[in-house]
């Protein structure tokens, strides 16, 4: 009886492993499925979007520019949408691997806050990243997702947040000598979430307000992709919300640490040229300050702070008891005629209105000691004189980038060294030569609308253009003649870019330029693989659909600003 029962349940266990075994492969055949669909659908897309861009570009009446406007964004929000589509199917088909590489971890939250910037900027929200001071700067890891989750919750914040502030903040949770688990925590004083929807959020296709899809956009997609990442990276996600009360979302993410080798465990860079600099920070933004200071003193510097504009004109007239300020890094609107102490707060001030420092306390003729650097918001107009290097006013944009604030507190420190020297002008950068002519450009992409796309984007930049439409056609078109670039599709028939790419990179000189800089045409679903172009010998990559100024930027990179028509 009992052995009779155990076979029955033997063998229900079987069948259920079977089936989900089945569940299994139909789910990833499902992905699969979604995989191609969304990539067949990109192809077409980047026509309509390069050449509705292109068409808004040409003579038009307003009435058709508004047209071709509204579709080259309506193009946009479905590539957004089947982008999101395609990433999060290939994360649940497992057609995904982690990049496991070292990056600088400051670097990414500075990309991120600088992508984040304008959207934030043009809703007058104050946006600030504090990376604690134990938080390892070089890691091992991937940057390029560790970037898209920061985008995804970074963007959510900016986009469900009216007024106040979004902070990104990272901090160490554990460490050994080999890992390190972060955390990082994305907090707004937006919108906020019921508590009932606090548990689906990170499901596919879920929105707190269907009816918001509409006001805000999106696809429901971000922080299940996410959720996928973190657990990837071996974290957790969550989030902490309430309506009207703004909502903090965090997560844990577990990174490897490179050996410590002499050259990595040095301090901040050229030690000892900040250190002892007494610089006053002054912010009315509390996070702003505990950013800029923590910042600070980890190059060295001797911090004061100032949170309102007495205070500010306190410390900045020198005074027996208190020790000298070297530099000032005071933010506009404390500068500023007309605004009250208590009414500083960063969103009761808009950028526009950002005007002079007042001259009567902070003119030239009156200062004796400390310069000052003038935090402007993003879209302000920069201070007064700030360009002329012997005003007392020097400026910086907020959100500020440590290496922007490194170089300029070096050269102000540089200068209170050298007391009333006179400020040499640093010799102009030499133009580069000119080419003669325009520049050949040999584009090597199968697809028919793609191909249009770049032509007319590159003939508009004023280059000439050869097209080949595989890797072999675009080899024999070098070994017929020098061209000053090559635009590589990475997926085309017969030899794809990659293979392309080491055969010019392997051929002897004298049968093509085996250093002609190659620059990979690639599509959002390569993001994963953009070190796989730089591998194959790629210089650098452009996304598709192409963007006209990105293509102008990259063009000038390699050929310089004289090659661009
Ligand atoms: P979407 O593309 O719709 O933004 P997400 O998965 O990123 O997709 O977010 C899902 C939903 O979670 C959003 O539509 C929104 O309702 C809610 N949400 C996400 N972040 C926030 C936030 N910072 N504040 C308020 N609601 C948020």
């Amino acid at each position: 009886m009992l052995n009779e029962t155990n076979r029955q349940l033997q063998a229900a266990i079987a069948q259920a492993t079977e089936l989900a075994g089945r569940a299994e492969q139909a789910n990833q055949a499902k992905s699969q499925f979604l995989a191609n669909m969304s990539h067949e659908i990109r192809t077409p897309l980047n026509g309509v979007i390069g050449m509705a861009g292109l068409l808004a570009d040409t003579d038009l009446t307003r009435e058709q520019r508004h047209y071709a406007e509204i579709i080259r964004t309506s193009g946009e929000a479905l590539l957004a949408v089947v982008n999101d589509i395609l990433d999060f199917s290939k994360i649940e088909a497992g057609h995904f691997v982690l990049e496991r590489a070292g990056f600088d971890l400051p670097t990414v939250i500075d990309s991120v806050v600088n992508l984040l910037a304008l959207r934030a900027q043009e809703k007058r929200l104050k946006l600030t990243a504090i990376v604690e001071p134990d938080v390892p700067t070089r890691v091992i890891g991937d940057a390029l997702r560790l970037r898209q989750i920061l985008l995804n919750l970074g963007g959510n914040a900016v986009k469900f947040t009216d007024a106040g502030e979004v902070v990104l903040r990272v901090r160490e949770e554990a460490t050994t000598a080999a890992r390190v688990v972060l955390r990082f925590t994305i907090a707004d004083t937006g919108i906020g979430i019921p508590a009932d929807k606090l548990d689906s959020l990170f499901t596919p296709f879920s929105q707190v307000d269907s009816s918001s899809t509409r006001r805000f956009g999106g696809t429901g997609l971000g922080l299940a992709i996410s959720r996928q990442l973190v657990e990837r990276m071996g974290g957790a996600i969550g989030v902490e919300s309430a309506p009207g009360a703004g909502s903090v979302f965090w997560f844990t993410a577990s990174f490897d640490l490179p050996p410590q080798t002499d050259s990595e465990a040095e301090p901040p860079r050229i030690p000892g040229v900040l250190a002892g600099l007494h610089v006053l920070v002054a912010d009315a933004n509390a996070n702003s300050r505990e950013m800029l200071v923590k910042q600070l003193a980890a190059w060295g510097c001797v911090c004061h702070e100032a949170a309102d504009r007495a205070s500010l004109t306190t410390l900045l007239r020198p005074q027996p008891e208190t020790p000298a300020v070297d530099v000032a890094l005071a933010a506009a609107e404390l500068l500023t005629d007309g605004v009250d102490a208590q009414g500083v707060g960063a969103h009761s001030v808009g950028a526009h209105s950002v005007g002079a420092p007042s001259v009567d306390i902070y003119g030239q003729q009156q200062i004796t000691g400390p310069l000052i650097i003038v935090m402007t918001a993003l879209t302000a107009v920069s201070a007064p004189n700030a360009a002329d290097p012997r005003s007392a006013f020097r400026s910086i944009s907020q959100p500020i980038q440590r290496a922007e604030l490194y170089t300029l507190l070096v050269d102000v420190a540089g200068r209170a060294a050298q007391s009333d020297a006179e400020i040499r002008q640093p010799m102009p950068p030499a133009p580069p030569p000119r080419a003669e002519g325009p520049s050949r450009i040999l584009l090597a992409e199968d697809n028919r609308v793609n191909q249009m796309v770049a032509v007319a984007v590159l003939r508009k930049l004023g280059f000439q253009v050869d097209v080949a439409t595989n890797g072999l056609e675009a080899i024999n078109a070098l070994r017929r003649q020098p061209y000053d670039l090559v635009l590589m599709d990475c997926q085309m028939p017969e030899m794809d870019g990659f293979e392309a790419t080491a055969t010019v990179r392997a051929a002897a000189p004298a049968e093509l330029n085996p250093q002609v800089p190659i620059v990979a045409l690639t599509a959002h679903a390569m993001k994963g693989d953009r070190e796989r172009c730089l591998a194959a010998g790629m210089d650098d990559y452009l996304a598709k659909p192409l963007q006209i100024d990105e293509v102008r930027a990259v063009l000038r990179r390699w050929l310089g600003e004289a090659a661009i028509g």
